[in-house]
């Protein structure tokens, strides 16, 4: 049978565990988040950041049809601008 004091032992030993828990899993919800977050972009030496880019241009039309002749941001078919 288990003293008062080893009761209350393991029960904060188990709140412990259980707090660990949930901070792994924030933890790994923000990694997840914020890898996804930084795929389409570079981080810069200032800590900000700036999106990488592609190749062909942006399908931005303005209303007079011109397009818009900034990149393409990466898993996007716009620019910064017009996302
Ligand atoms: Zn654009």
């Amino acid at each position: 049978m288990l003293t008062r004091n080893q009761t209350k032992l393991r029960q904060e030993q188990r709140a412990k565990r259980e707090m660990t828990d949930i901070n792994f899993d924030v933890n790994i919800d923000f990694d997840e988040a914020s890898r996804e977050w930084r795929k389409n972009k570079n981080s810069l030496k200032n800590g900000m950041f700036s999106y990488k880019k592609n190749k062909k241009n942006c399908c931005h039309k303005d209303e007079y049809g011109i397009k818009c002749r900034k990149k393409q941001i990466i898993d996007s078919s716009y620019c910064e601008i017009h996302l």
